[in-house]
Protein backbone atom coordinates (compact mmCIF):
# COMPACT_ATOMS: atom_id res chain seq x y z
CA UNK A 1 0.00 0.00 0.00
CA UNK A 2 2.74 2.32 0.66
CA UNK A 3 3.86 1.61 -2.82
CA UNK A 4 1.06 3.35 -4.61
CA UNK A 5 1.05 6.67 -1.73
CA UNK A 6 4.35 6.66 -2.52
CA UNK A 7 3.86 6.79 -6.44
CA UNK A 8 0.71 9.16 -6.05
CA UNK A 9 2.68 11.66 -3.87
CA UNK A 10 5.77 11.42 -5.78
CA UNK A 11 8.17 10.46 -3.28
CA UNK A 12 11.54 9.46 -3.66
CA UNK A 13 11.62 5.59 -2.91
CA UNK A 14 15.12 5.98 -1.53
CA UNK A 15 14.35 7.99 1.09
CA UNK A 16 11.74 5.77 2.51
CA UNK A 17 11.74 2.37 4.40
CA UNK A 18 8.87 0.46 5.86
CA UNK A 19 8.85 -2.61 7.64
CA UNK A 20 5.78 -4.28 6.55
CA UNK A 21 3.99 -3.86 3.30
CA UNK A 22 0.81 -3.33 4.35
CA UNK A 23 -0.76 -0.95 7.29
CA UNK A 24 -1.56 -3.21 10.45
CA UNK A 25 -4.75 -3.12 13.07
CA UNK A 26 -3.65 -2.15 16.23
CA UNK A 27 -7.19 -1.57 18.32
CA UNK A 28 -9.75 0.37 16.64
CA UNK A 29 -6.84 1.55 13.77
CA UNK A 30 -4.23 0.74 11.44
CA UNK A 31 -0.71 1.88 11.19
CA UNK A 32 1.93 1.80 8.65
CA UNK A 33 5.39 2.21 10.26
CA UNK A 34 8.01 3.15 7.71
CA UNK A 35 11.59 5.10 8.47
CA UNK A 36 11.98 8.34 6.91
CA UNK A 37 15.79 8.57 6.45
CA UNK A 38 16.12 11.49 3.64
CA UNK A 39 19.92 13.34 4.15
CA UNK A 40 21.01 16.70 4.11
CA UNK A 41 23.21 17.75 1.23
CA UNK A 42 24.90 20.50 3.70
CA UNK A 43 24.37 21.23 7.46
CA UNK A 44 21.93 24.21 7.62
CA UNK A 45 23.84 25.80 10.45
CA UNK A 46 27.87 25.63 9.04
CA UNK A 47 27.13 24.31 5.46
CA UNK A 48 29.76 21.35 5.64
CA UNK A 49 28.21 17.92 4.78
CA UNK A 50 29.38 15.71 7.24
CA UNK A 51 26.69 13.73 9.76
CA UNK A 52 26.21 11.00 12.36
CA UNK A 53 23.10 9.38 12.25
CA UNK A 54 21.58 10.79 15.83
CA UNK A 55 18.16 8.93 16.81
CA UNK A 56 14.56 9.54 15.17
CA UNK A 57 12.32 11.75 15.75
CA UNK A 58 8.20 10.33 15.62
CA UNK A 59 5.92 11.55 13.53
CA UNK A 60 2.06 10.71 12.96
CA UNK A 61 0.41 11.43 9.98
CA UNK A 62 -3.26 10.61 9.15
CA UNK A 63 -4.07 9.04 5.69
CA UNK A 64 -7.60 8.00 4.39
CA UNK A 65 -9.45 5.76 5.73
CA UNK A 66 -8.16 1.56 5.47
CA UNK A 67 -10.94 -1.21 5.60
CA UNK A 68 -13.11 0.95 7.45
CA UNK A 69 -11.29 2.15 9.93
CA UNK A 70 -8.64 5.29 10.28
CA UNK A 71 -5.06 4.41 8.98
CA UNK A 72 -1.84 6.42 10.15
CA UNK A 73 1.48 6.61 8.85
CA UNK A 74 4.23 6.55 11.71
CA UNK A 75 7.34 7.73 10.23
CA UNK A 76 10.50 7.96 12.48
CA UNK A 77 12.08 10.92 10.80
CA UNK A 78 16.04 10.11 11.17
CA UNK A 79 18.21 13.42 12.48
CA UNK A 80 21.39 13.53 11.94
CA UNK A 81 24.50 15.23 13.58
CA UNK A 82 26.52 17.79 11.78
CA UNK A 83 30.12 16.52 13.00
CA UNK A 84 31.61 20.08 12.83
CA UNK A 85 29.65 22.06 14.84
CA UNK A 86 27.77 19.70 16.38
CA UNK A 87 23.88 20.71 15.63
CA UNK A 88 21.17 18.33 15.58
CA UNK A 89 18.73 18.97 12.23
CA UNK A 90 16.08 17.15 11.38
CA UNK A 91 14.58 16.71 7.94
CA UNK A 92 11.09 17.90 6.75
CA UNK A 93 8.76 15.85 5.42
CA UNK A 94 7.55 16.34 1.55
CA UNK A 95 5.03 18.70 1.10
CA UNK A 96 3.21 16.64 -1.36
CA UNK A 97 2.27 13.89 1.91
CA UNK A 98 1.60 15.99 4.55
CA UNK A 99 2.03 19.82 5.32
CA UNK A 100 4.20 21.97 8.03
CA UNK A 101 2.89 21.31 11.61
CA UNK A 102 -0.53 19.59 10.26
CA UNK A 103 -1.50 15.78 11.14
CA UNK A 104 -3.89 15.60 7.98
CA UNK A 105 -2.19 13.84 5.06
CA UNK A 106 -2.63 15.66 1.52
CA UNK A 107 -4.25 12.72 0.19
CA UNK A 108 -6.99 12.92 3.79
CA UNK A 109 -7.32 16.31 3.07
CA UNK A 110 -8.26 16.25 -0.95
CA UNK A 111 -10.69 14.24 0.52
CA UNK A 112 -12.38 16.29 2.92
CA UNK A 113 -12.18 18.79 0.61
CA UNK A 114 -14.66 16.65 -1.43
CA UNK A 115 -16.78 16.47 1.11
CA UNK A 116 -17.02 19.79 2.08
CA UNK A 117 -18.20 20.33 -1.01
CA UNK A 118 -20.84 17.69 -1.20
CA UNK A 119 -24.40 17.72 0.15
CA UNK A 120 -23.06 16.30 3.46
CA UNK A 121 -23.12 17.95 7.28
CA UNK A 122 -19.74 18.14 8.49
CA UNK A 123 -20.27 15.20 11.18
CA UNK A 124 -21.85 12.78 8.62
CA UNK A 125 -19.12 13.21 6.57
CA UNK A 126 -15.91 12.85 9.43
CA UNK A 127 -17.67 9.90 10.26
CA UNK A 128 -17.32 8.39 6.41
CA UNK A 129 -13.35 9.71 6.28
CA UNK A 130 -13.10 8.11 10.26
CA UNK A 131 -11.60 11.38 11.27
CA UNK A 132 -12.60 13.51 13.75
CA UNK A 133 -14.66 16.90 12.69
CA UNK A 134 -12.25 19.21 13.73
CA UNK A 135 -10.08 18.12 10.53
CA UNK A 136 -13.03 19.38 8.99
CA UNK A 137 -13.58 22.92 10.54
CA UNK A 138 -9.51 23.55 11.02
CA UNK A 139 -9.43 23.13 6.76
CA UNK A 140 -12.53 25.45 6.77
CA UNK A 141 -10.55 27.66 9.08
CA UNK A 142 -7.98 27.88 6.72
CA UNK A 143 -9.90 29.05 3.72
CA UNK A 144 -9.38 32.85 3.28
CA UNK A 145 -12.00 34.46 4.18
CA UNK A 146 -11.60 38.27 2.98
CA UNK A 147 -13.41 39.56 0.07
CA UNK A 148 -11.39 41.20 -2.75
CA UNK A 149 -13.01 44.28 -3.85
CA UNK A 150 -11.00 44.56 -6.89
CA UNK A 151 -13.32 42.87 -9.90
CA UNK A 152 -16.90 43.38 -10.79
CA UNK A 153 -18.97 41.86 -13.63
CA UNK A 154 -20.58 43.50 -15.92
CA UNK A 155 -23.77 41.60 -15.08
CA UNK A 156 -24.64 41.04 -12.26
CA UNK A 157 -27.02 38.99 -10.14
CA UNK A 158 -28.73 39.16 -7.04
CA UNK A 159 -31.01 37.49 -4.84
CA UNK A 160 -31.44 36.92 -1.12
CA UNK A 161 -32.22 33.87 0.94
CA UNK A 162 -32.41 32.56 4.64
CA UNK A 163 -29.59 32.56 6.53
CA UNK A 164 -27.85 30.88 9.48
CA UNK A 165 -28.63 32.18 13.20
CA UNK A 166 -25.78 34.40 13.75
CA UNK A 167 -26.92 36.95 11.01
CA UNK A 168 -27.64 40.56 11.33
CA UNK A 169 -30.35 40.79 8.91
CA UNK A 170 -33.49 37.81 8.51
CA UNK A 171 -32.00 37.06 5.36
CA UNK A 172 -28.80 36.86 3.41
CA UNK A 173 -27.47 38.44 0.04
CA UNK A 174 -26.04 36.42 -2.77
CA UNK A 175 -24.38 38.00 -5.56
CA UNK A 176 -23.52 36.16 -8.82
CA UNK A 177 -21.58 36.85 -12.19
CA UNK A 178 -24.91 36.50 -14.85
CA UNK A 179 -22.25 35.60 -17.50
CA UNK A 180 -19.73 33.24 -16.06
CA UNK A 181 -22.41 32.16 -13.01
CA UNK A 182 -19.66 32.66 -10.43
CA UNK A 183 -20.42 33.25 -7.11
CA UNK A 184 -19.29 37.38 -6.74
CA UNK A 185 -20.10 37.94 -3.27
CA UNK A 186 -22.10 36.56 -0.33
CA UNK A 187 -23.25 38.71 2.68
CA UNK A 188 -24.88 38.17 6.09
CA UNK A 189 -27.41 41.17 5.78
CA UNK A 190 -29.29 42.37 2.57
CA UNK A 191 -30.41 45.32 4.12
CA UNK A 192 -29.69 48.14 1.92
CA UNK A 193 -27.50 50.34 4.01
CA UNK A 194 -25.22 46.98 4.89
CA UNK A 195 -24.90 46.75 0.78
CA UNK A 196 -24.47 50.30 -0.06
CA UNK A 197 -21.79 50.39 2.76
CA UNK A 198 -19.87 46.84 1.09
CA UNK A 199 -20.00 48.12 -2.56
CA UNK A 200 -18.67 51.29 -1.81
CA UNK A 201 -15.63 49.47 -0.96
CA UNK A 202 -14.95 48.95 -4.59
CA UNK A 203 -13.52 51.93 -5.72
CA UNK A 204 -15.61 53.55 -8.59
CA UNK A 205 -13.91 52.47 -11.70
CA UNK A 206 -14.92 49.19 -10.98
CA UNK A 207 -18.34 49.77 -9.84
CA UNK A 208 -18.78 51.76 -13.32
CA UNK A 209 -18.04 48.41 -14.86
CA UNK A 210 -21.33 47.34 -13.68
CA UNK A 211 -23.90 47.46 -16.81
CA UNK A 212 -27.07 45.30 -15.22
CA UNK A 213 -28.52 44.37 -12.11
CA UNK A 214 -30.74 41.65 -12.71
CA UNK A 215 -33.23 40.86 -9.90
CA UNK A 216 -36.28 39.69 -8.82
CA UNK A 217 -38.86 42.17 -9.34
CA UNK A 218 -40.27 42.91 -5.72
CA UNK A 219 -36.50 43.44 -4.51
CA UNK A 220 -36.29 47.12 -3.54
CA UNK A 221 -32.86 47.80 -4.69
CA UNK A 222 -33.52 51.05 -6.70
CA UNK A 223 -31.89 53.24 -4.60
CA UNK A 224 -28.44 50.70 -4.64
CA UNK A 225 -28.20 51.73 -8.79
CA UNK A 226 -28.42 55.51 -7.82
CA UNK A 227 -25.77 55.20 -5.10
CA UNK A 228 -23.32 52.38 -5.60
CA UNK A 229 -23.75 51.24 -9.70
CA UNK A 230 -24.19 55.01 -11.71
CA UNK A 231 -23.86 52.86 -15.41
CA UNK A 232 -26.20 50.29 -14.49
CA UNK A 233 -29.77 49.43 -15.48
CA UNK A 234 -32.42 47.61 -13.93
CA UNK A 235 -33.13 44.29 -15.56
CA UNK A 236 -36.37 42.26 -14.14
CA UNK A 237 -35.53 38.18 -13.40
CA UNK A 238 -38.18 36.68 -16.48
CA UNK A 239 -39.24 34.10 -14.45
CA UNK A 240 -40.94 36.23 -12.02
CA UNK A 241 -42.72 38.33 -14.71
CA UNK A 242 -44.35 34.73 -15.83
CA UNK A 243 -44.70 33.65 -11.94
CA UNK A 244 -46.76 37.20 -11.22
CA UNK A 245 -48.64 36.53 -14.17
CA UNK A 246 -49.99 32.94 -13.14
CA UNK A 247 -50.63 33.88 -9.25
CA UNK A 248 -52.67 36.83 -10.75
CA UNK A 249 -54.69 33.91 -12.54
CA UNK A 250 -54.67 31.82 -10.04
CA UNK A 251 -55.57 33.75 -7.55
CA UNK A 252 -58.54 34.54 -9.88
CA UNK A 253 -59.46 31.19 -10.69
CA UNK A 254 -60.02 30.33 -6.89
CA UNK A 255 -62.05 33.06 -6.23
CA UNK A 256 -64.72 31.89 -9.25
CA UNK A 257 -64.26 28.56 -8.50
CA UNK A 258 -65.36 29.83 -4.79
CA UNK A 259 -68.81 31.04 -6.48
CA UNK A 260 -69.63 26.99 -7.35
CA UNK A 261 -71.18 24.82 -4.92
CA UNK A 262 -67.94 22.62 -3.45
CA UNK A 263 -69.81 19.29 -4.65
CA UNK A 264 -70.31 20.81 -8.35
CA UNK A 265 -68.77 19.27 -11.55
CA UNK A 266 -67.75 23.29 -12.52
CA UNK A 267 -65.89 23.32 -8.53
CA UNK A 268 -64.14 20.21 -9.04
CA UNK A 269 -62.79 20.61 -12.22
CA UNK A 270 -61.56 24.07 -11.86
CA UNK A 271 -59.83 22.39 -9.08
CA UNK A 272 -58.14 19.79 -10.22
CA UNK A 273 -57.45 20.48 -14.12
CA UNK A 274 -56.34 24.28 -13.13
CA UNK A 275 -53.10 23.95 -14.84
CA UNK A 276 -54.26 23.72 -18.10
CA UNK A 277 -55.66 26.89 -18.16
CA UNK A 278 -51.74 28.35 -17.36
CA UNK A 279 -50.44 26.19 -20.87
CA UNK A 280 -49.69 27.46 -23.55
CA UNK A 281 -53.19 27.17 -25.57
CA UNK A 282 -51.20 26.76 -29.13
CA UNK A 283 -49.36 23.60 -27.09
CA UNK A 284 -52.60 21.80 -25.85
CA UNK A 285 -53.43 18.67 -27.78
CA UNK A 286 -55.94 17.89 -29.25
CA UNK A 287 -55.39 14.20 -28.64
CA UNK A 288 -58.51 12.53 -26.95
CA UNK A 289 -58.78 11.28 -23.39
CA UNK A 290 -61.43 9.65 -21.03
CA UNK A 291 -61.55 11.74 -17.52
CA UNK A 292 -63.02 9.85 -14.99
CA UNK A 293 -63.85 12.96 -13.23
CA UNK A 294 -65.88 14.60 -16.81
CA UNK A 295 -66.98 11.50 -17.00
CA UNK A 296 -66.85 11.92 -20.68
CA UNK A 297 -64.12 11.90 -23.40
CA UNK A 298 -62.22 15.09 -24.22
CA UNK A 299 -58.55 16.10 -24.77
CA UNK A 300 -56.33 19.19 -23.64
CA UNK A 301 -57.77 21.63 -25.89
CA UNK A 302 -61.25 20.76 -25.35
CA UNK A 303 -60.90 21.04 -21.69
CA UNK A 304 -59.47 24.51 -21.69
CA UNK A 305 -62.79 25.72 -23.63
CA UNK A 306 -64.43 24.16 -21.22
CA UNK A 307 -63.53 24.94 -18.28
CA UNK A 308 -62.34 29.18 -19.36
CA UNK A 309 -66.02 29.33 -20.11
CA UNK A 310 -67.67 28.30 -16.27
CA UNK A 311 -67.41 32.27 -15.92
CA UNK A 312 -67.14 35.32 -17.81
CA UNK A 313 -64.44 36.61 -15.60
CA UNK A 314 -62.55 33.04 -16.31
CA UNK A 315 -63.13 33.31 -20.16
CA UNK A 316 -61.32 37.43 -19.76
CA UNK A 317 -59.04 36.79 -17.40
CA UNK A 318 -57.96 33.51 -19.14
CA UNK A 319 -58.09 35.58 -22.83
CA UNK A 320 -55.93 38.40 -20.75
CA UNK A 321 -52.88 35.76 -19.69
CA UNK A 322 -52.97 33.91 -22.70
CA UNK A 323 -52.04 36.87 -24.62
CA UNK A 324 -49.84 38.28 -22.29
CA UNK A 325 -47.71 35.09 -22.21
CA UNK A 326 -47.67 35.06 -25.83
CA UNK A 327 -46.11 38.31 -26.17
CA UNK A 328 -43.78 37.79 -23.50
CA UNK A 329 -42.38 34.55 -25.10
CA UNK A 330 -42.28 36.38 -28.22
CA UNK A 331 -40.30 39.20 -26.51
CA UNK A 332 -42.91 41.90 -27.80
CA UNK A 333 -42.86 44.39 -25.31
CA UNK A 334 -44.96 46.31 -27.23
CA UNK A 335 -47.64 43.96 -27.37
CA UNK A 336 -46.92 43.07 -23.96
CA UNK A 337 -47.74 46.10 -22.37
CA UNK A 338 -50.77 47.34 -24.44
CA UNK A 339 -52.24 44.10 -22.98
CA UNK A 340 -51.78 45.35 -20.07
CA UNK A 341 -52.78 48.80 -20.30
CA UNK A 342 -56.28 47.55 -22.10
CA UNK A 343 -57.15 45.77 -19.40
CA UNK A 344 -61.33 45.73 -19.13
CA UNK A 345 -61.33 46.78 -15.24
CA UNK A 346 -65.20 47.09 -15.26
CA UNK A 347 -65.20 43.21 -15.48
CA UNK A 348 -61.83 41.66 -14.21
CA UNK A 349 -61.20 41.93 -10.25
CA UNK A 350 -60.05 44.54 -8.46
CA UNK A 351 -56.60 42.44 -7.09
CA UNK A 352 -56.42 40.67 -11.03
CA UNK A 353 -55.91 43.87 -12.84
CA UNK A 354 -53.23 45.75 -10.07
CA UNK A 355 -51.16 42.96 -10.40
CA UNK A 356 -50.72 43.14 -13.85
CA UNK A 357 -50.63 46.77 -13.26
CA UNK A 358 -47.81 46.43 -10.83
CA UNK A 359 -45.72 44.64 -14.11
CA UNK A 360 -46.31 47.62 -16.04
CA UNK A 361 -44.67 49.98 -12.73
CA UNK A 362 -41.39 47.90 -14.23
CA UNK A 363 -41.66 48.60 -17.64
CA UNK A 364 -38.11 49.86 -18.32
CA UNK A 365 -36.70 47.08 -16.19
CA UNK A 366 -38.97 44.04 -18.13
CA UNK A 367 -38.30 45.29 -21.48
CA UNK A 368 -34.65 45.27 -20.76
CA UNK A 369 -35.38 41.48 -19.68
CA UNK A 370 -36.90 40.79 -23.12
CA UNK A 371 -33.90 42.05 -25.06
CA UNK A 372 -30.98 40.72 -22.94
CA UNK A 373 -30.33 37.25 -22.74
CA UNK A 374 -29.62 37.63 -18.62
CA UNK A 375 -32.18 36.28 -16.49
CA UNK A 376 -31.34 35.25 -12.75
CA UNK A 377 -31.90 31.58 -13.36
CA UNK A 378 -28.03 31.02 -11.97
CA UNK A 379 -28.88 32.60 -8.66
CA UNK A 380 -32.10 30.65 -8.23
CA UNK A 381 -30.06 27.33 -9.11
CA UNK A 382 -27.57 28.52 -5.98
CA UNK A 383 -30.50 28.96 -4.04
CA UNK A 384 -31.34 25.25 -4.26
CA UNK A 385 -28.56 24.13 -3.56
CA UNK A 386 -27.85 26.14 -0.33
CA UNK A 387 -31.60 25.01 0.30
CA UNK A 388 -30.21 21.58 0.06
CA UNK A 389 -27.01 21.96 1.82
CA UNK A 390 -29.50 23.82 4.86
CA UNK A 391 -31.18 20.63 4.93
CA UNK A 392 -28.83 18.20 5.66
CA UNK A 393 -26.39 20.04 7.35
CA UNK A 394 -29.11 20.75 10.23
CA UNK A 395 -28.64 24.29 9.67
CA UNK A 396 -25.03 26.05 10.43
CA UNK A 397 -24.88 28.24 13.12
CA UNK A 398 -21.68 30.01 12.14
CA UNK A 399 -22.22 32.14 8.98
CA UNK A 400 -18.61 32.29 8.40
CA UNK A 401 -18.61 28.81 7.88
CA UNK A 402 -21.78 28.23 6.03
CA UNK A 403 -20.57 30.79 3.18
CA UNK A 404 -17.43 28.84 2.82
CA UNK A 405 -18.89 25.79 1.84
CA UNK A 406 -21.47 27.64 -0.59
CA UNK A 407 -17.81 29.19 -2.22
CA UNK A 408 -16.49 25.41 -1.91
CA UNK A 409 -19.37 24.61 -3.98
CA UNK A 410 -19.55 27.25 -6.59
ZN1 LIG B 1 27.18 21.85 11.16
Amino acid sequence: MFDSIMKELFLQAQDWESETLMPLKKGKRYELKVTYKATFKACPHCHKSKFHKHGTMPRKVQLTEYLGFPCFLIIAIQRYKCCFCGKVSTPELPESLVSKGTKDSVLLKKEIILKLKSKQSISEAARDLKVSPYSFYRLLNQMPTKDHFSFLPEVLCIDEFKATGDCKGKMAFIAMDGQTHKLVSLLDDRRLEHLVTYFLKFPRQVRLKVKMLVMDMNANYGALIKRCFPNAQLVTDRFHVVQQLTRAFNQLRVQEMKQFDTHSPQYRHLKYYWNYLLKNFDDCSENRFYSRSLRQWTSSHDLVLQLKAYTPVLDEAWEVLQAALTAFRKHDDQKFFEIIDELKEELLPETFVKKFQFLASKKASIRLALHTPYSNGCVEGMNNKIKALKRVAFGFRRFSNFKKRIILMN
